[in-house]
């Protein structure tokens, strides 16, 4: 078992109310450090922030009752760097579908001498994750010290990390590349890694501290759609069926608020997506975790139980969690054709939080930033 990721709600709630208790207070003077697992200098939230088994707005309203915005800025634009990353591949599709054409299978199978780097190689296959200091240096080696490609470096992280996020994962590598702030790459320096391991690594002379950022295709970041992130009104509609993934495995006790509906949990796995066997256990587990927890919630394993499911309940209307690029598990064509020939109407419904976040990542990080007391304010947890 996974202790540092553990499964159980209990277990869940008591590591989210152990780092606002004891470590958010220094949060913003302690993150950068990587002091290697189980990393309590950090959240480590976001295994489940990816899938919401915590969402972004529970864990800003837990902390805000114990710290002002102010005392814990550090972490509040560090969970809209998240929404910010999600936003603009939204509004970039062009991003993800060329990262998607060029993906080809390629991992480390031999140590390479740089003993952080080989360390950080063990750390994220044993357990799922890494420290973000480790992930940029990672990806700094891995591209201009290793020659390696950046795309074949994304889909190892893919492939292990256990809060794999399209968005935010690609954007960083991309980010480190020099790809994303066109021109300018990150640069893993020894000293910099010598400083952040509290001296426990200096790969000194190890490292190409000089090389230039990757060649750009710069004009794919310019290339944003016009997209309306609209409000579904869910009030009018009856026989209402919602399905929780891991998109979203806790839309149901948001909506719940407001509108009756039946619940399935749908196993969901993107086949051309390759991830570990610590994953797939990770998300079994959560899966076991849910239904024992909810004895009426409904589940499926593939298209035809759901269908199954919307007979016997005669659902009408089917909300789906939405499904951001790269997250793509039912808004298939022919999957979708299955509902509407049972009559049934589907509606993929986006977060409030995301719906307000996501128009503001057109551009850079620093425009988006200057919207995060907006936001805060419309979602209720500042005035
Ligand atoms: C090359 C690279 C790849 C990455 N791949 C992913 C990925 O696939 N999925 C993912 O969730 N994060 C990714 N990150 C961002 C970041 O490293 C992780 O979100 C963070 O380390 C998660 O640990 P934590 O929950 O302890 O973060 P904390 O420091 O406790 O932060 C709290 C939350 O804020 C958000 N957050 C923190 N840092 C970042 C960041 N730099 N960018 C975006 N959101 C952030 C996360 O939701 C996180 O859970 C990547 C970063 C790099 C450099």
């Amino acid at each position: 078992m996974n202790t540092q990721f553990p499964t159980k709600t209990s277990e869940i709630k008591e590591k989210f109310n152990k780092f606002i208790n004891t470590n958010l207070i220094d949060y913003s003077s302690k993150r950068n450090f990587d002091l290697g697992p189980p990393h309590t200098n950090v959240s480590t939230l976001s295994p489940y922030i990816g899938r919401r088994l915590i969402s972004e707005k529970d864990i800003l309203n837990v902390a805000f009752q114990k710290f002002k915005p102010i005392k814990i800025e550090k972490f509040v634009q560090e969970i809209f760097w998240r929404s910010y990353w999600r936003g603009w591949l939204e509004l970039h599709p062009i991003i993800w579908n060329e990262y998607e054409k060029k993906i080809r299978d390629e991992e480390p199978t031999e140590k390479t001498g740089i003993k952080c780097f080989d360390h950080w190689t063990q750390e994220l296959i044993e357990t799922g994750y890494l420290h973000n200091h480790a992930r940029m240096w990672y990806a700094s080696i891995w591209i201009f010290t290793l020659n390696k490609s950046w795309i074949a470096g994304a889909l190892f992280f893919q492939k292990y990390l256990l809060d794999w996020c399209p968005a935010v994962n690609t954007l960083s590598w991309r980010w480190v590349a020099g790809l994303q702030t066109i021109g300018k790459n990150y640069i893993a320096r020894a000293d910099n890694i010598y400083k952040f391991t509290n001296c426990k690594y200096n790969p000194v002379n190890q490292l190409n501290e000089t090389a230039p950022p990757l060649e750009s295709q710069s004009s794919l970041n310019q290339q944003i759609i016009d997209k309306e992130f609209e409000k579904i009104s869910l009030s009018d509609l009856d026989n209402i069926g919602l399905i929780i993934n891991k998109n979203d495995f806790t839309l149901d006790s948001l909506l719940k608020k407001n509108i009756d509906f039946k619940t399935c949990l749908f196993k969901s796995d993107d086949p051309l997506i390759n991830q570990s066997e610590l994953i797939k256990n990770f998300d079994k587990n959560l899966y076991e975790e849910i239904l024992n927890n909810n004895k009426q919630i409904s589940y499926a394993e593939n298209d035809e139980e759901l269908i199954e499911w919307i007979l016997k309940f005669k659902i009408k209307n089917l909300i789906i969690p939405y499904e951001p690029q790269g997250k793509c598990l039912l808004n298939k064509k022919n999957i979708l054709n299955k509902f509407t020939n049972k009559n049934v109407n589907v509606f993929f419904y986006l977060r409030e939080w995301d719906r307000l976040a996501f128009p503001f990542a057109k551009k850079g990080f620093f425009p988006f930033k200057k919207k995060i007391p907006e936001l805060l304010t419309k979602q209720g947890l500042m005035k």
